[in-house]
């Protein structure tokens, strides 16, 4: 039996990264990973390459720049007739990128002298895990041994009664990634981060787009301010965001679905072409057997851990969607690299108050650290500074005038406790927010640090003056 000083079950965001970093820090490393991709090969990057953030992030762009030509060229004085959209072409060039990042990792793990195990694990103890081999090949199942094991098995899309996926006319969102033709009416169920962004891209591409959110709120988990812009913006686009609408059944022939729905108003019925179910996502322990090992779960099935990722059982640590947090691409990397480094001996550390949050609708919309709702809940004194992208000049210069940033910092020491963007590039802007926050920053190193004119970053340094009323710009 082969045995390694690390195995890391799972091979995402979470996964891979640890992987390389454990084999950087001289340990001997193995990567279980059981994807199979369309084309029937197995394939590394889990969740995020293959069917998560980079493909949803290429149609995002793909479907920007179509709807941008169309609706904004004739503002800068271009003139152009004839546009279409080649939807194949589109999700091909999808398709594309994601073999080529994902062919990258087996190339990182090649160069790194990580060992990538292809199949299913299942933990037999807390040494010892056996694979079973991809369907499609006829391999002994093997066991490997480990003195530490890395779980790092991700999400799956959560299911609900009323709305099973059929992967024809009710597709989650794997299935709203590869659709061949633009629908004419869609629908989807939730209104959360990938309902949003999913719902973008076809909107921007021709569909008529209902969303049902059960929640009464928009965006509950972000700055009230900001939330109220971004749905007045999304609105405006097009998108017939419902919410207080809890979908409670669907019925489907095979040309379109029928969604029922209860609101304030009572009983209500659409019907759509094509209907994503985005109601969030599970952790997957589907097979692992943890619960066989004496791994505990929490009442929603993800793995209990600690603050640096160690379940009840020794030498066993699960990171990124598998773990509770945010389910984001990077939070999981950081986990891992953090325990990676532990298991060195050396000081690994996560600082979870710093994570940056992205949503990629347009504006995009970014924050880290606290919104005014939970500092008023935790009776925190802040004060408050913000400034529109409208007041700046590279805003203006283009056309990108929708959006604010706003800063909060705590009245007593100035230092930052939060910032919210929405607006154009909010993804990038918010970094200079997340090194503000790791150091420890004030509203006032913020505001004296030099901004390069003219830059949409200009924004973050009037809103940190904002703070101490003292804009120039305003
Ligand atoms: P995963 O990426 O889910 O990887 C887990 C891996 O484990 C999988 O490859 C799986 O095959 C493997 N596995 C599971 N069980 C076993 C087993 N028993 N044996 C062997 N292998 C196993 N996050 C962001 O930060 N930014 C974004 O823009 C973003 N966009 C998203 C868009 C969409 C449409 C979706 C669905 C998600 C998006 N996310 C985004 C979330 C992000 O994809 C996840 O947070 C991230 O992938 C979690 O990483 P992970 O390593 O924990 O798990
Ligand atoms: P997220 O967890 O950010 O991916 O968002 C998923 C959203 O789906 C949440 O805001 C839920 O409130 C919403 N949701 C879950 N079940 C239903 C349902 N039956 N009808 C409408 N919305 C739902």
């Amino acid at each position: 039996m082969k045995k390694y000083d690390v195995v890391v079950i799972g091979a995402g965001p979470g996964g891979y990264v640890t992987a390389i970093r454990c084999a950087q820090l001289g340990l001997s490393v193995a990567c279980i990973e059981s994807w199979v991709n369309d084309e029937g090969k197995p394939a590394l990057g889990g969740t995020c390459l293959n069917v998560g953030c980079i493909p949803s992030k290429a149609l995002l762009d793909s479907s920007h720049h179509f709807h941008h030509i169309k609706h904004a060229s004739n503002d800068h004085g271009i003139t152009l007739t004839g546009i279409t959209i080649d939807v194949n072409k589109m999700v091909s060039r999808k398709a594309k990128i994601v073999t080529t990042l994902t062919q990258g990792i087996s190339a990182l793990f090649n160069k790194n002298k990580v060992d990538w195990l292809k199949g299913r694990a299942q933990l037999l103890n807390n040494k010892e895990i056996e694979i079973s081999p991809q369907h499609e090949t006829h391999d002994e199942k093997t066991i490997v041994a480990a003195s530490h094991i890395i779980i790092a098995t991700g999400s799956v899309p959560t299911k609900i009664p009323p709305a099973t996926v059929d992967n024809k006319l009710i597709v989650d969102s794997t299935g709203a990634l590869a659709f061949n033709a633009v629908p004419h009416r869609l629908g989807v169920i939730g209104a959360g981060v990938i309902g949003l962004e999913l719902g973008s891209v076809w909107n921007r591409l021709g569909s008529e787009v209902t969303i049902l959110e059960a929640l009464p709120d928009f965006l509950s988990l972000v700055d009230r301010q900001v939330a109220a812009a971004a749905e007045k913006s999304l609105r405006s686009q097009g998108l017939d965001i419902r919410l207080g609408a809890k979908v409670t059944g669907t019925g489907s022939n095979n040309r379109e679905v029928t969604i029922s729905y209860n609101d304030l108003q009572g009983r209500q019925q659409i019907t759509v072409d094509k209907l994503i179910v985005a109601v969030g996502r599970s952790p997957n322990t589907a097979g692992l057997g943890v619960a066989e090992c004496g791994i505990e779960l929490d009442r929603r099935g993800f793995i209990v851990v600690d603050e640096h990722c160690k379940t009840n059982l020794a030498n066993v640590y699960a990171i990124g969607d598998v773990v509770r947090g945010p389910m984001l691409a990077h939070k999981a990397s950081e986990e891992g690299v953090a325990i990676a480094e532990r298991i060195a001996g050396k000081p690994g550390l996560m600082n979870y108050a710093t994570i940056p949050w992205v949503i990629y609708t347009w504006p995009e919309i970014a924050w880290v650290g606290k919104t005014e709702a939970q500092l008023q809940a935790e009776e925190i004194e802040y004060r408050t500074g913000s400034f529109p992208f409208m007041a700046t000049g590279r805003a203006r210069a283009m056309g990108e005038m929708n959006g604010l940033v706003k800063i909060l910092a705590d009245a007593k020491n100035d230092r930052v406790l939060g910032i919210h963007i929405f607006g154009a590039n909010a993804s990038e802007l918010i970094a200079e927010a997340v090194i503000t926050m790791e150091f420890d920053g004030s509203a006032e190193d913020l505001a004296r640090t030099i901004h390069a004119h003219p830059t949409l970053s200009e924004a973050v340094h009037e809103a940190a003056l904002a703070v101490d009323n003292r804009t120039i710009h305003l």
